[in-house]
Formats: structure tokens, sequence, C-alpha cells
């Protein structure tokens, strides 16, 4: 068997000889070797319609980069856009999206967390009324083609230069950020060009932009124009914090408001679970292991539950009108500024219901609850 000094995997574009293995002489790569089974093939399928069904009007801001996002794809030139949460950034693509679907063009919108898969889907075919809109997700992946394919990230490798337009939610998220081979993945999938969003996009991110000379679009008013709700902190240690934590669920129950309560781990949420539900009323959990999660988020959309107790898997993209939020435990290493601003983020989304608590419970504050307020502070002031 003869090794050879350099190869690079026709697939991902992985160079990296640790990550090349030998099979029968011939090398081949491990680095996404789980990312196999079946591609989209090119047929003559054709998008079916086009027509925007909007309820509202756009924003001074948000028009304004929604034709600079035109501007570029009609350049082809990938660009990022940064913006607040609630600033509606999904908003800004549509005329885009609409633009690429008019001249037949495919129309991808990938987003590392499959939650937020199914979400996205819901909207966009109540936007794209017209069109075939599909999900391509883990276990969910018979139907390939469609005019505007939603999916995670791990399924990117199905489809090879496919789409016009590929819209990438959520960049910073876990498992996409930091993964060469899905980002490699992801650009092989692109015939046309690129757009990157993200709530809280890096100096690394928005550098690699501005060297390529690519437009960096920033996105910093909620599209009601309200400020984003301060976290309250509340530090208390041992019994006492558990206390601050069923007079806060109390009050929400009195004043009927839907709660997220968001936890470090799955056993910390359990072991809450255990313990509230003797306690208040109407209160679920929710999980990455629970495999009814849909299911549980629809019921608690739909107002069946008042409190969820949730792990980070709620932290992006579920909306719900007029929620308040628990961040128990914030000072947990598991909580860096980033996710706490997601986190907060899920409050006030909805124009006619703009405003909520977020309230932080801890036996400590850190660097990462200061600068979580500190940047939310700041952001409201450009308001
Ligand atoms: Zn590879």
């Amino acid at each position: 068997m003869e090794n050879c000094n350099s190869f690079t995997c026709p697939i991902c574009g992985n160079t990296d000889m640790h990550s090349i293995g030998y099979k029968n002489g011939k090398p081949y790569c491990r680095a996404c070797i789980s990312f196999r089974g079946a591609t989209a093939i090119e047929t003559n399928y054709k998008p079916q319609g086009y027509k925007i069904y909007i309820d509202y009007e756009l924003s001074k801001e948000q028009k304004e980069l929604s034709d600079e996002i035109l501007d570029s794809y009609l350049k082809r030139t990938p660009c990022l856009i940064t913006a607040v949460c609630g600033s509606g950034k999904t908003e800004i693509v549509l005329s885009t999206i609409s633009y690429v679907l008019k001249n037949g063009g495919r129309v991808g919108f990938a987003i590392p967390r499959v939650d937020v898969v199914r979400e996205i889907k819901i909207r966009l075919e109540e936007i794209f009324k017209d069109n075939l809109v599909i999900g391509v997700y883990g276990g969910h992946n018979d139907i390939l083609l469609g005019d505007i394919v939603c999916l995670t990230t791990h399924q990117i490798f199905r489809y090879e230069r496919y789409f016009d337009l590929l819209i990438l939610d959520e960049i910073d998220a876990f498992p996409y950020r930091g993964n060469n081979t899905l980002e490699n993945l992801v650009l092989r999938s692109v015939k046309g060009s690129h757009v990157q969003m993200s709530a809280t996009a890096s100096k690394t991110q928005i550098k690699y932009y501005e060297d390529k000379g690519w437009p960096v679009l920033r996105l910093d008013k909620r599209y009601h124009g309200h400020p984003l709700p301060v976290p309250s902190l509340i530090v208390k240690s041992g019994l006492l914090k558990y206390y601050e934590l069923y007079k806060a669920l109390k009050r929400f129950e009195h004043i009927n408001k839907q709660v997220f309560l968001f936890v470090p781990t799955i056993k910390e949420s359990e072991r809450l679970f255990i313990v509230l539900k003797h306690i208040i009323k109407k209160v679920n959990i929710v999980h990455s292991k629970k495999t009814d999660r849909k299911e549980i988020i629809e019921s608690f959309k739909n107002g069946k539950f008042q409190t969820l107790i949730t792990t980070s898997v709620l932290e992006r993209g579920v909306t719900v009108k007029d929620l308040q939020v628990i961040v128990f435990h914030a000072d947990s290493p598991l909580y860096d500024s980033a996710t706490l601003i997601q986190i907060a983020g899920r409050v006030g989304r909805k124009k006619d219901a703009p405003e909520g608590e977020v309230i932080f419970i801890a036996d400590r504050t850190n660097k990462e609850i200061e600068d979580t307020i500190n940047d939310i502070k700041k952001r409201n002031e450009t308001l």
C-alpha cells in the first residue's frame, strides 16, 4: 500500500492528511464519511410560483437592507447580515428569494438546528403559498426537491452546486460553528450566491467578509422599534435561589403569562420538573432527548402549558407571543454571552406584544452575564 502526500477530498474539500484513510490502497476522506446518502439529482424541476403573502410592511431599515441584499445577489456577491434578535432578518431576504424563484432559480435555507428548520419551513410556507416549500432533516429526507428547501446544515451534503441562493442562518450555532467539513459542504451546495445571517456573528466572521470586500450589513433595530428587554439579575445562593425562582414563576402564573424556564443541563431540567409539577400549574419540559419536542412546543404555543422548562434547545428561532424568560443558573459555564443574548431575544418578538421580562437567577454574577446586560443596553442606545 502506498500512501500519497496530498489528497483533496472531492466531496468536502478536506486536505488534512490526518483525516485521510486508505482502503485497497486508495485514499478516502474520513472527515465527511458520516455525510452519505441520497443526493438531489438535477431534473427539469421548475419552481411553481412566486407571489409573496406577507401581512405587514418593512421598516425603512429593513427595506434598505432588503434592497442591498438583492443588489449583492445580482452581482453574485455573498453577504453577511448581523441583526439583533427580533429585528426581522427573515423578512429582509424575502424579496431576494422571490426574485430568484421568479427567475426559475432554487432557494435553500440552511440552519444548524432542526427545531428552527421546522419553524422556518412553516413561516415560508405561509409567505410563499404558491410554491413548494420542503423540509429536509434527519429522518425526514425522502423528498429532496422543492422550490425552497429548508434544511439542517447536516443535510447539505445532498446538494452539489444546486442552490441559486443559499441562506445560511444562525451561523454561530453548534454544530455548524467551527466545523470545517460542514462549512466546505455548504459552499459546495451553492451555484449562485449565499447570504449568511446571525444575531451574534463573531469578529472573525465579520473580518472574513470584510477582507474579501463582501458586504457586511447590520440591522440593529427590532422591526417594531421597541428596545430589547434588559435582563434583571437576581443573585442568591442555596435554597434562596430556588425561592426566587418559585416567586417569579408564581407571579407569572398570577398574571397569566407564559414562561420559558432555561436551565443549563437536561439533568437539572428533569430534577426541577419533578419538583415544580407539584407546586405550579400547567408546567411541561422539553430538551434535546425528547422525541416529541415538536408536539410539546406546539401545545405550549396553543396555551396548554404556562411554563416550559427547557435546555438551550429553545435558545434560537422559536417564536412565542408575549413570552417571559427566566434563566436559572445563569452563571453556569455552559452559558456564554452569545447564548444569553439569544435567550433574552426570545422575549418581545411580536409587534402587538413587544415587551416582556427576562430574569437571570444566579449564585453570582460573572463576565458573561455582565457582557450580556451591557451589550443589550448598548444596542438599545442606537434605537
Ligand atoms: Zn471529505
